[in-house]
């Protein structure tokens, strides 16, 4: 079962970033109204997630670090409407297979469990005392596949590639006060208002927030929701460009282009837009189960979300005088 996870480990936790995703996406799940993320060493040697969402239960604590097991899919259909950003019940087995995990969490005020387990094994379990919620702590991280160890970037990079997915999830997520830090410097604190403009300015800054438009629209299927930014200012690279579908970050050729397009010849050349498009649909209309890191997702009338994206933002657009 060990080695099955740690298979499952190369698919999901591929660098320190990952870990946070996974982590992040659970407290996410799991209602949270704040979520503090502490790593040391670009992640490392400590990735801690905080958060004060629903916890687990006692009896449920060694479960969670099965695989397969999540407690999100209740039927086969669920499997066509998904709600929350995890499902597959692949991530804290994949990483207490690679690293230390010690895990604490109460459904209740005061009455809580801790777990820690390396390497795939249970090394401790007892009863704690601690507020509602839970707090996943990850070190080590790679200590027993050195392959994977060689394999990542410099600790910049990798704490680049943290931040940059830490950022998209806080846009996906206004309505949680959500705070990055890495060796004690505060490098991103959302204040969870749920007011995405002003997510936006806690990353990119309030003057690119400010200048930035705000767009809305919808179809019989899809409502789309978000800001752009005025065509001659941006200086920004296609990374800028955020899409978020039901809060969940994704990754999309076709609705990236959407984007572009919508700004017609408004743009200089080989210069991109920033954007963050929110979009709303059923649930049913999106299959998530393409890839394990869920990024990529296939969309139903993806042709129809595109048109309604590009003349969404050229009427926007059409309506300023710039
Ligand atoms: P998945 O998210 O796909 O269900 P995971 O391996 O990420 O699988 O998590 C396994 C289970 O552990 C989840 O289904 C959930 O029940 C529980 N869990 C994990 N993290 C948290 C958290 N921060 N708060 C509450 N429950 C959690
Ligand atoms: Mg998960």
């Amino acid at each position: 079962a060990i080695l099955a996870d740690q298979i499952a480990a190369g698919e999901v936790v591929e660098r320190p970033a990952s870990v946070v995703k996974e982590l992040v996406e659970n407290a996410i799940d799991a209602q949270s109204t704040q979520i503090d993320i502490y790593v040391a060493d670009s992640g490392l040697s400590l990735i801690k997630v905080i958060d004060n969402g629903q916890g687990i239960a006692a009896d449920e604590l060694e479960l969670a670090f099965r695989r397969h097991s999540t407690s999100k899919l209740h039927d086969k259909n669920g499997l066509f409407k998904i709600r929350t950003l995890g499902f597959r019940g692949e991530a804290l087995p994949s990483i207490a297979s690679v690293a230390d995990v010690t895990l604490k969490t109460a459904m209740t005020d005061g009455q809580g469990m801790e777990i820690e387990i390396r390497g795939g094994q249970q090394l401790d379990k007892k009863i704690i005392a601690r507020p509602q919620g839970t707090e996943v702590m990850v070190r080590s991280l790679f200590y027993n596949t050195p392959a994977r160890l060689k394999y990542l970037k410099s600790p910049q990079t990798e704490l680049a590639v943290i931040s940059d997915i830490v950022d998209r999830l806080a846009l996906g997520h206004p309505e949680i006060a959500l705070s990055l830090h890495n060796n004690k410097r505060v490098l991103l604190q959302t204040a969870g208002n749920n007011n995405l403009q002003q997510t936006i300015s806690a990353i990119y800054g309030v003057k690119n927030a400010q200048q930035m438009l705000p767009v809305h629209a919808n179809d019989l299927d899809f409502a789309v929701e978000g800001f752009v930014s005025l065509p001659k200012l941006t200086r920004a690279t296609k990374n800028y460009i955020t899409l978020l579908l039901n809060g969940r970050y994704i990754r999309n050729y076709q609705l990236t282009n959407a984007v572009i397009k919508g700004y017609g010849s408004k743009l200089m050349v080989g210069r991109y837009p920033m954007a963050i498009i929110a979009l709303k649909l059923d649930p049913v209309l999106v299959d998530v189960n393409v890839h394990p890191t869920k990024q990529e997702v296939r969309i139903s009338k993806e042709k129809q979300l595109c048109e309604l994206i590009q003349t969404t933002i050229y009427q926007r657009l059409a309506t300023e005088n710039l």
